[in-house]
């Protein structure tokens, strides 16, 4: 049997299934006379407070391990520990329908979670689990039950859950968790961005996973994929086996490569660096040896969160991110909010057409008191390492001045404070609208860098919605228009003698490796996971067969073609990397 989910968190891993059971006690109904209430109100205060203690005690340890963003995660859960309507809806209820209090205050969330679950609205839907974990552990201490908690593992498992809260997450010991696999969850939730920072194999949005699983089932978690194949017949078993042994020789193999440059046989030199979400996700940048950071994507700052967070917030983590890469350069996205990434906060309405919408840079232009606060924050850290500003979804010369006007005047704001920053910061654009891709000898013109977005840019060029997966087959990297429009970027940029690169997940596919290299792409930019094999490549072949692989490609009449192709080219040059791949 396999179930397709969200890939949340990147590689495979094989072993038995630990159903953790996150839903919530049971609790019966039990009358209490009149004089009783004043017990009940006395038990559900005594719960409150030790709910808080505990989530107090979980945010110190989570910030010790694993710093203060996760930590901040807690602060919701404290909130709704303090909600008076929540409550006092309890008190009341329990006054009235004078049942005992964890059966009262049970009806009452569920009777939140309900209404928080109906709403079109991707923040307050998230709280749903805020108050479902907090509940959960207010019910606990009310029944004086025990924990159910994941720090008991005796052995390693794969964890199968309807959800992994952050508590959970908190109390668990890594070593035994091998994987994480859940029913609800996008690539956006809680478990996916600690799974990745944790580097836990993870896959979400199963739906059914903990009905189709039972526990001690063998599991397969392809989380690149975003599937779980359960109890394998010896022949998958074997296939992953294998390709899991072949991972782990490789993996040793690419270790050597990891801190060498990216240079071809014939002594072409580009960069690979990484793309990032976390400033937690640092360690595995170096210890991946990637040369620098391609795309920081900043959305997660504004997400899962109630206000906005402040110049000082943004400055100290890309100061941080900044710092840890000593000299090498990073280069932050200014926030890129729309599409498939919702931030209720910032009060955006709906729209018909969400990625055709009111969304990344025009958003930020339309609310520049929001934009120079992350501008500032950015030119502060420049003066601490080798920063880059990047705007995503520029549409043309127009908007790329307007975006460098607001700039400007964030420059002038921090003058006047008589703050330091790079004066010479580098500014790019990232080219992922076809418009650009057209226009993109304009453009040179007025910039440092480009990096190709390849994510929209097949989209918006091919009509193929990126997150639709019943037209999936047709979203091809490779398909001809995507190659000319790429090969003009590249074209256009070395005219103006500017670099480019490509911060979209082709860059991070070995299979248009050659293309690109061919093409002549500057940096190729990908999941730190990634860097070593991408090293590896490069390293091995030359750059005078890359530029025949991409001639040919350029030639060929579909992305078809050009994929068997240039898969084919691959194997011939790397037959090592092909006993890898392929079994
Ligand atoms: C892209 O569009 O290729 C890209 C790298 O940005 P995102 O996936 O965040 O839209
Ligand atoms: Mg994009």
């Amino acid at each position: 049997m396999i179930l397709k989910g969200i890939p949340a968190s990147h590689g495979i891993v094989i072993g038995r299934a630990f159903l953790f059971d996150t839903r919530r006690f049971i609790v019966s109904p039990r009358k209490i006379r009149e004089d009783a209430i004043p017990k009940e109100i006395a038990r559900f205060e005594e719960a409150l407070i030790k709910t808080r203690a505990e989530i107090l005690q979980i945010q110190k340890k989570i910030t010790k391990e694993m710093g203060t963003y996760h930590a901040e995660i807690f602060n919701a859960h404290l909130l709704v520990l303090e909600d008076r309507m929540l409550i006092e809806e309890v008190i009341d209820r329990l006054k009235k329908e004078r049942n005992c209090v964890e059966y009262v205050f049970a009806r009452v969330l569920d009777k939140y979670i309900n209404v928080f679950s109906k709403m079109d609205d991707e923040y307050l839907k998230e709280r749903i689990s805020d108050i479902d974990d907090v509940g959960k552990r207010i019910i606990k201490n009310l029944l004086g039950a025990k924990e159910k908690s994941l720090s008991e593992l005796k052995q390693k498992v794969i964890v199968v859950a309807y959800d992994i809260s952050p508590s959970d997450t908190a109390t668990m010991h890594k070593k035994n968790v091998m994987g994480f696999v859940t029913d609800i969850g996008g690539r956006t939730s809680h478990t996916a961005i600690m799974a990745k920072s944790l580097e836990i194999p993870a896959v979400v949005g199963l739906e059914k996973a903990t009905a189709k699983i039972k526990a001690g089932d063998m599991l397969i978690v392809d989380g690149k994929e975003g599937n779980v194949i359960v109890n394998p017949d010896t022949k998958t078993l074997k296939k992953y086996q294998a390709r899991h042994l072949h991972f782990v020789e490789f993996e040793k193999t690419l270790v050597k490569f990891k801190n060498e440059p990216a240079e071809t046989l014939d002594g072409h030199r580009i960069e690979i660096s990484a793309n990032i979400e976390l400033p937690q996700e640092m360690d595995s940048v170096i210890s991946h040896g990637a040369e620098g950071i391609g795309l920081y994507r900043t959305e997660y700052f504004y997400m899962n969160r109630q206000g906005l967070p402040e110049e000082k917030e943004q400055f100290e983590a890309y100061k941080n991110v900044v710092t840890k890469l000593s000299g090498n350069p990073v280069i932050v996205r200014t926030l890129d909010l729309g599409g498939d990434k919702f931030l209720s906060q910032l009060d955006v309405p709906h729209e018909m057409n969400p990625f055709l919408g009111w969304r990344a840079i025009r958003f930020c232009l339309a609310k520049p008191e929001i934009f120079k606060v992350q501008l500032r924050a950015i030119l502060r850290a420049s003066a601490f390492g080798n920063i880059k500003i990047m705007f995503p979804m520029i549409s043309g010369v127009e908007e790329l001045r307007q975006a460098k006007g607001v700039l400007d005047e964030a420059k002038e704001e921090l003058r006047t404070r008589h703050v330091k920053f790079n004066e010479d910061i580098e500014v790019g654009a990232m080219i992922e609208i076809p418009s650009a891709a057209l226009t993109c000898d304009l453009l040179a013109k007025e910039v440092d860098f480009f990096s190709i977005g390849t994510n929209d840019l097949i989209q918006y060029s091919l009509a193929i919605d990126r997150v639709n997966e019943k037209i999936a087959y047709l979203y091809k990297p490779t398909h001809p228009a995507v190659l000319r429009l790429i090969k003009n970027i590249i074209d256009a940029g070395h005219k103006e003698k500017i670099w480019v690169g490509m911060c979209g997940e082709m860059a991070g596919e070995p299979a248009f490796v050659l293309i690109l290299l061919g093409l002549g792409l500057d940096e190729f930019s990908m999941s730190p996971a990634g860097v070593p094999e991408m090293k590896y490549v490069i390293r091995n072949v030359k750059f005078k067969d890359a530029k025949d692989v991409a001639h040919m490609a350029l030639s060929l009449p579909t992305g078809e073609e050009v994929e068997e192709f240039a898969n084919q080219r691959l194997d011939e040059l790397l037959p090592a990397l092909k006993k890898f791949r392929k079994e």
